[in-house]
């Protein structure tokens, strides 16, 4: 039923390794075998082969997002992700009416629900007053969520999707372009007017994260390291991926934040110190004074930025983070990465990597919140929660996390 050159398209479209073939499945494995996702799964016959047509009619996986864009169709399809839904919200959403006009799509759902494999979902639809653009909640197709973690059994699992209906032929990237649009807009007023919170899901590149392979110790001890409450609750909100990456990278930033203080008062200190022990300190001389002023003068101005360098070099060590860049980052931190506007880490430039990487880390942090009130980084644009570069920033999300970890280990 499958030729071999069907089988590794689809392979290839989802970033799977083919595995076997059983008489209701095609197997796989994901590469790498990272933990994100199933270790294995399988997509039912029947819907391989609805893959299979739908990627011959011209369909996609969408770019930036998890859902697909079908330009014969004209539908394009989102995974989505309710955000926070109790059972008042149930109640609220069984009162919802929606506004409707005729349409010329053929829709497989109607509000206000659908029953599929034994499972309730409810369906929203609303159409445009023209009838030429639906925007529908419903079951997903067999394009979206495919794959069955093998052991549930029989059966496709079933989850709710967001598709956009159009009218007429158009190119995929203005049909995806007009989607996120629509997408957006009925997602925003859905929880604004509607109280009922749903995401789009940023497409994660499976291939960045299964590079990722830091050491993981398997012995779990009594717990020796103490931590501060809110950076053990900042420190659990960075590891919950459902904000983005953005809010992941900021909340290790405030980590970092936290320590910075201590980190600079160690610094000023010993600086300090050193004057005062060194052999040609005289307390006589105005010269010898005024070493020890300029000192604390210099430390007192320091900015957020010369801080975080500091804080770097005083508690991460180097080899952490020569160990760290070893890892195959598949060229993220490289001079063609895919995060611009900051500065690519070289192994074996002339300059520290603690600067390098407090320079990017700063960098960063300032894309991210738009600090427009700092001059040096006046130029570059913002980066945005779920847009290109915040599905991309993972590799720095993970540079985060170990300077984050290595921070709260060196201030016990
Ligand atoms: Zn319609």
């Amino acid at each position: 039923m499958f030729s071999d050159v069907d089988i590794s398209r689809i392979a290839d479209t989802f970033e799977l390794k083919y595995t076997e073939k059983n008489s209701d499945f095609l197997l796989f494995e994901t590469l790498g075998g990272g933990f994100a996702r199933q270790r294995d799964a399988a997509i039912p016959l029947v819907e391989a082969g609805q893959i299979l047509d739908a990627l011959n009619r011209g369909a996609e996986r969408l770019e930036e997002y998890e859902g697909w864009v079908d330009p014969e169709r004209g539908i394009v399809e989102f995974e989505i992700r309710m955000q926070r839904l109790g059972v008042m919200r149930r109640a609220t959403i069984d009162q919802f009416t929606f506004e409707s006009h005729p349409c010329a799509h053929t829709h497989l759902y109607s509000p206000p629900d659908a029953v599929v494999a034994n499972r309730y979902h409810h369906v929203f639809r609303v159409v445009s007053p023209d009838g030429s653009v639906c925007i529908e909640i419903s079951p997903n197709s067999p394009l979206s969520v495919p794959l069955v973690p093998l052991d549930e059994g029989r059966g496709s699992r079933t989850a709710n999707t967001l598709k956009v209906f159009f009218g007429g032929a158009a190119s995929k990237v203005e049909l995806a372009h007009r989607a996120i649009g629509f997408a957006n807009s009925f997602l925003f007023e859905l929880n604004a007017r509607n109280g009922t919170p749903y995401a789009l899901k940023p497409r994660l590149q499976a291939h960045v994260r299964l590079r990722r392979a830091p050491s993981v110790s398997h012995t779990v001890r009594f717990p020796k390291a103490r931590v501060p409450q809110h950076v053990a609750a900042l420190f659990a909100m960075a590891s919950d991926a459902r904000g983005g990456h953005t809010s992941s990278f900021l909340a290790y930033y405030q980590i970092l934040e936290h320590y910075l203080p201590a980190a600079h008062k160690r610094d000023s200190v010993r600086k300090v110190r050193r004057i005062l022990r060194s052999l040609d300190f005289d307390e006589g001389k105005d010269s010898s004074i005024l070493k020890v002023l300029n000192s604390v003068d210099r430390t007192h101005g320091a900015s957020e930025g010369e801080q975080l360098r500091t804080l770097i070099e005083e508690c991460i060590p180097e080899d952490k983070l020569r160990e760290f860049f070893g890892l195959d980052h598949g060229g993220h931190f490289g001079k063609r990465g895919p995060i611009s506007g900051v500065v690519a880490i070289h192994l074996n430039s002339g300059e520290s990597l603690g600067s390098q990487v407090a320079k990017r880390v700063y960098a960063l942090r300032n894309r991210i919140v738009h600090a427009k009130d700092d001059v040096r980084y006046a130029e570059a644009s913002v980066l945005l929660p779920g847009g290109h570069e915040d599905v991309r920033l993972y590799p720095d999300v993970e540079l985060l996390r170990v300077l984050a970890v290595e921070a709260i280990v060196d201030n016990q």
